[in-house]
C-alpha cells in the first residue's frame, strides 16, 4: 500500500497516489468496480471500504442515435407504425397503409379541444382528392379517439359525426389508400401506449386559452411525433424548448381571442368567406354523410352557427434494444455522479440546447 515502489528504484506508485488523494474511487462498469474492490486494490477498499463505489459509464441517446444515426431513428418509428396497422388491423378490421401520415387527435372528446375543427380538416382533404384525384396527395391515417362524459350529448354526437364521415371517406373507391379514417373507442392508457410510438402528427388544437396544461402534448413530443397545434396550454413551453420553428403552430393567440370575443364572433361571416369549410358544413347539413337520417347532425349545425364561443370547462423512438439502452443514459450516469460523488444540488440554471457549441444542436424529431 506505500505510495513509493521500492524495487529498482525508488519511484511513485501513481495509482496508489490517486486513491489516497481521491475521496471516491471508481470503477466505471460493476465487474470493474468489483474487480478494483476484490483484487487490484483489496487493501485499500478494506481500509476505505465507502471510497470504492460503482458509477457504470453512459453515453447520451441524443447525440447517439437521434442525432448520429437519425436512419435507425426513423426506422424504429417504422416499426412502431407497422406494429400498430397490424393491431388495428386485428381489433378494428380495417385495412391501413402503414407509409401513410399517422395523423393522430386522441383526448376526451370536448368541443374546446376541437375534435369538430379536425373533422371539418377531413372532411375538406376528401372534397380535395374528389375535386382533383391526380393532384398529389400525401397518404394519411387520421385517427381520432376519446371517451365522452355519459351526459354530453354534444360529444357523443361528434363521435357520431367522425364515425359517418369514416364510412363515406374508408368505402370510397376514388380516395383509395390516400385517406383513410379511424374512430379509436375506447381510448385509456393501455391504448395510448400503443398509438403515441406509432403517431407521426401530433393534433393539440384546443381554442387558445382552454387547455390548462395538457400532458398528451408531452407523450407525443417525447416519442418524436411532430405537433400541429395552437399557442394554448404546454404547447407555448413545447414551442419556446424546441423553438417555435419546429411545431405547427397556428391559429388565433389568446390575445386573439379576446379580442374576438369583444368583437363578437360570428360564424356566418366564415361560412361564407370560404368555399370550402362552406361546403363541409352544408355537405353536414344536408345528409350527405348520414343519408338515412339526412337531419342527424342539426344540433352540430346549431351549435357552430349560434353558439357563443366554447368556453373552458370549470375543472380543470423506439425498439426494444433502446427500450433496454435506458440504464445506459447519460442522464442517469450523471445524477449518480452529481448525488453519490460530486455532493452536488440539482441547480435551476437553464441551459439552452441551442446553444450548445459545434454539431450538438438538437432539434425535435432529429430533424
Ligand atoms: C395523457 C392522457 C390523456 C390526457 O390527454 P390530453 O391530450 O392532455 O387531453 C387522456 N387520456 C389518456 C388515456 C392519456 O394517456
Amino acid at each position: 500500500m506505500s505510495l513509493i515502489e521500492e524495487e529498482g528504484g525508488k519511484r511513485i506508485n501513481m495509482a496508489h497516489l490517486c486513491i489516497v488523494g481521491s475521496h471516491a474511487v471508481n470503477g466505471v462498469a460493476k465487474i470493474h468496480s468489483d474487480i478494483v474492490k476484490t483484487q487490484v486494490f483489496k487493501d485499500f477498499s478494506e481500509l476505505e471500504p465507502d471510497k470504492f463505489q460503482n458509477k457504470t459509464n453512459g453515453i447520451t441517446p441524443r447525440r447517439w442515435l437521434l442525432l448520429c444515426n437519425p436512419g435507425l431513428a426513423e426506422l424504429i418509428a417504422e416499426e412502431n407504425k407497422l406494429k400498430f396497422s397490424q393491431f388495428l388491423e386485428k381489433e378494428y378490421r380495417v385495412k391501413i397503409n402503414p407509409a401513410s401520415m399517422f395523423d393522430v387527435h386522441v383526448k376526451r372528446i370536448h368541443e374546446y379541444k376541437r375534435q369538430l375543427l379536425n373533422c371539418l380538416h377531413v372532411i375538406t382533404m376528401y372534397n380535395r382528392i374528389k375535386k382533383d384525384p391526380k393532384k398529389l396527395f400525401v397518404p394519411r391515417t387520421v385517427i381520432i379517439g376519446g371517451k365522452a362524459a355519459p351526459g354530453y350529448h354534444m360529444a357523443k354526437m361528434i363521435i357520431k359525426l367522425i364515425t359517418s364521415v369514416a364510412d363515406v371517406v374508408n368505402n370510397d373507391p376514388m380516395v383509395g389508400n390516400k385517406l383513410k379514417v379511424i374512430f379509436l373507442e375506447n381510448y385509456r392508457v393501455s391504448l395510448a401506449e400503443k398509438v403515441i410510438p406509432a403517431t407521426d402528427l401530433s393534433e393539440q388544437i384546443s381554442t387558445a386559452g382552454t387547455e390548462a396544461s395538457g400532458t398528451g402534448n408531452m407523450k407525443f413530443m417525447l416519442n418524436g411525433a411532430l405537433t400541429i397545434g395552437t399557442m394554448d396550454g404546454a404547447n407555448v413551453e413545447m414551442a419556446e424548448e424546441a423553438g417555435e420553428e419546429n411545431l405547427f403552430i397556428f391559429g388565433m393567440r389568446i390575445d386573439d381571442v379576446a379580442a374576438l370575443d369583444k368583437k363578437g364572433y360570428k360564424a356566418k361571416e366564415y361560412y361564407e368567406a370560404l368555399p370550402e369549410l362552406k361546403l363541409a358544413i352544408d355537405q353536414i347539413d344536408n345528409g350527405f354523410y348520414s343519408p338515412k337520417q339526412p337531419d342527424l347532425f342539426k344540433d352540430v349545425i346549431n351549435m357552430l352557427f349560434y353558439h357563443d364561443r366554447i368556453q373552458r370547462p370549470g375543472t380543470r423512438w423506439y425498439s426494444k434494444i433502446i427500450a433496454a439502452s435506458g440504464k445506459f443514459s447519460s442522464d442517469r450516469t450523471i445524477k449518480e455522479y452529481a448525488k453519490d460523488i460530486w455532493n452536488m444540488e440539482p441547480s435551476d440554471l437553464k441551459i439552452s440546447l441551442s446553444n450548445e457549441s459545434s454539431n450538438g444542436v438538437y432539434k425535435a424529431n432529429g430533424k
